[in-house]
C-alpha cells in the first residue's frame, strides 16, 4: 500500500508538471499570437424572441495555434489571465470587436446588431486605466456607447474595491454592463446592490432546467422576475432546443443565445443574418 501510495505520489507530481510545461508552453505561444495575427473573433448572435430577429451578438475568440490547430478559449483565457497577457490580448478583443460593431453600423444602420457584446476579465478589470482604455477605443472606433455591453463574471466583481470602481467608470460612459453566467458566483443578489448592471445572462446551466422539473424551472422563473423587478435586461443562454426557446418565451424571456438560433459565425456569415441594406 505504501509503494502505491507512493507511486500516486510520483504520478500526481509528474501530472503536475506536465501541467505546468503545458502551461508555460502555451504563454510562450501566446505572446506571438497577436503579432502573427492567430487570433480570430467569431460572433454569437442574440435573438429577440417574439421576432425571431438578431438583436446583438457576443464577441467569442478562437486561437489558431501554429501546431495545435484551434485552442479554446477555455484553456487559453485561463493562462494568459494569469500571466498578464489578457491584457493586451483583451484590448485587441475590444478594439477588433468595436471596429466590427462600428463596421455594421455604418453599412446595415438599424439592421444591423443594436449591441456588441465583450467578454472582459477580472484581471482587465483591474488593470489602471482600464475604463480610459474602453472610452479611447470608442472614440477611435466610433461605436456609439450605447451599442457596446461589457460582460463581466460574479467572481471579478466579488467583494467590491477596484473592480467595481472600474465598472462604476464603464457604465458612466454609457456602455452597458451584464453580468455573464448569472447564479453561479458567490453574492448574484448581493452584487446587484453594488454594481451597476443592465443584464442578466442566464447560465446555460439553469436554461438546461427549462423543460425539467417543475424545481428546475423555478430558478428560470425567478431570475426573469428578479430582472423584471429591477428593470434588468436577461439574456438566456445555451439555448438548444425549440421546446426551451418556446418555454423561455412563455416565461417571460425576450432574449436567448444559443444552438438553437446559432454558433459563434465569421462576421460574414453572421452578416448574411442581417437584413440587407447595404446601399443605406
Ligand atoms: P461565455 O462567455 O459564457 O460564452 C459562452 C460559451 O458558450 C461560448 O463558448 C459559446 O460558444 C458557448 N455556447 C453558446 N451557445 C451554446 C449552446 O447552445 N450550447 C453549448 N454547449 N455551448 C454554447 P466559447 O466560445 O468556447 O467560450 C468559452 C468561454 O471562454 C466564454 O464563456 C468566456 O468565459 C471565455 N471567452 C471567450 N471569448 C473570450 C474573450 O474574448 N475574452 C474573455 N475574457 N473571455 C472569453
Ligand atoms: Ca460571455
Ligand atoms: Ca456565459
Ligand atoms: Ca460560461
Amino acid at each position: 500500500a505504501k509503494e502505491l501510495g507512493k507511486n500516486r505520489y510520483v504520478h500526481y507530481d509528474s501530472d503536475l508538471d506536465a501541467r505546468a510545461v503545458e502551461q508555460a508552453s502555451l504563454a510562450a505561444a501566446l505572446s506571438h499570437a497577436l503579432e502573427r495575427d492567430e487570433l480570430r473573433l467569431l460572433y454569437q448572435p442574440v435573438v429577440d424572441l417574439p421576432s425571431g430577429r438578431v438583436v446583438g451578438v457576443e464577441a467569442l475568440v478562437r486561437w489558431h495555434h501554429p501546431s495545435d490547430g484551434m485552442v479554446s478559449p477555455v484553456r487559453f483565457i485561463p493562462v494568459a489571465e494569469r500571466t498578464g497577457q489578457i491584457v493586451p490580448l483583451g484590448e485587441w478583443i475590444l478594439r477588433t470587436s468595436c471596429y466590427q460593431a462600428a463596421d455594421w453600423y455604418r453599412r446595415y444602420g438599424d439592421e444591423a446588431p443594436a449591441r456588441m457584446s465583450v467578454n472582459v476579465s477580472a484581471r482587465q478589470l483591474l488593470e489602471p486605466g482600464f475604463p480610459q482604455t474602453v472610452a479611447s477605443i470608442l472614440a477611435e472606433t466610433g461605436l456609439p456607447p450605447d451599442r457596446l455591453t461589457v460582460e463581466i463574471t460574479e467572481t471579478a466583481v466579488f467583494g467590491g474595491g477596484r473592480a467595481v470602481e472600474a465598472v462604476a467608470a464603464i457604465h458612466a460612459l454609457g456602455v452597458a454592463i451584464a453580468l455573464d453566467d448569472f447564479g453561479t458566483g458567490h453574492s448574484s443578489l448581493g452584487l446587484l446592490r453594488t454594481c451597476p448592471v443592465d443584464v442578466l445572462k442566464v447560465d446555460k446551466s439553469f436554461v438546461d432546467g427549462v423543460t425539467g422539473t417543475v424545481e428546475q424551472e423555478a430558478i428560470v422563473t425567478s431570475i426573469i422576475e428578479i430582472a423584471q423587478a429591477l428593470g434588468l435586461r436577461a439574456i438566456a443562454e445555451g439555448v438548444e432546443t425549440g421546446a426551451q426557446a418556446d418555454r423561455l418565451h412563455d416565461l417571460g424571456y425576450r432574449l436567448a443565445q444559443g444552438f438553437h438560433f446559432a454558433k459563434p459565425l465569421g462576421s460574414a456569415e453572421i452578416e448574411s443574418l442581417f437584413t440587407t441594406n447595404e446601399e443605406g
